[in-house]
């Protein structure tokens, strides 16, 4: 199901919900409908972006956790040391410092690596493996912008979220 954008009192993207929680919202009056996403012929529209009345203790901002399909969104579900992507290629998480050096799940430590190139570097280091990345990993700036860009590539996101990100990157 596609995501509800949650916009705070002064307009700042504040976090997503589902659309059964922003009815809830716009029912008992916390929310008002910013954006609708009009539906395909005889289904009824649902709400994309909605803005809250007052703050909301719990809808803090996201908190970005460097899981499997964060990292892959991050790297653009390509290697990051060969390049390799699209159909038929075996993404895999590689650790930049393995495991077994102590190297930890972190953004920093995580790069999406295709399987050939994670069996290639095994428990190596960079050095060690003579292996280059091609961009360096890091944690996304804008945890929400980075949410809504992944929602968006999975269709789970809707166009008219981009002008509330014009300007930020990811
Ligand atoms: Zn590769």
């Amino acid at each position: 199901m596609k995501k509800v954008l949650v916009i705070d009192g002064s307009g700042e993207p504040l976090n997503f919900c589902s659309w059964k929680r922003a009815f809830a919202m716009l029912s008992t009056g916390r929310g008002k409908v910013l954006e609708l996403e009009s539906g395909e012929a005889g289904d009824p529209s649902f709400p994309a972006v909605i803005q809250l009345k007052r703050k909301v203790a719990d809808f803090a901002p996201p908190r970005l956790v460097p899981g499997r399909r964060n990292i892959f969104h991050r790297d653009g579900y390509a290697c990051l040391y060969c390049g390799a992507h699209g159909e038929g290629v075996h993404l895999t998480l590689d650790h930049v410092v393995p495991r077994c050096d102590g190297g930890k799940n972190t953004w920093e430590n995580l790069a999406t690596a295709c399987f050939a190139c994670n069996q290639k570097k095994g428990c190596r280091s960079l050095e060690e493996s003579g292996m280059v990345l091609k961009s360096i990993p890091v944690r996304p700036l804008q945890a929400i912008a980075f949410r809504a860009d992944l929602y968006i590539s999975v269709g789970q996101g809707h166009a008219s979220w981009a002008k509330f990100f014009a300007g930020v990157s990811t």
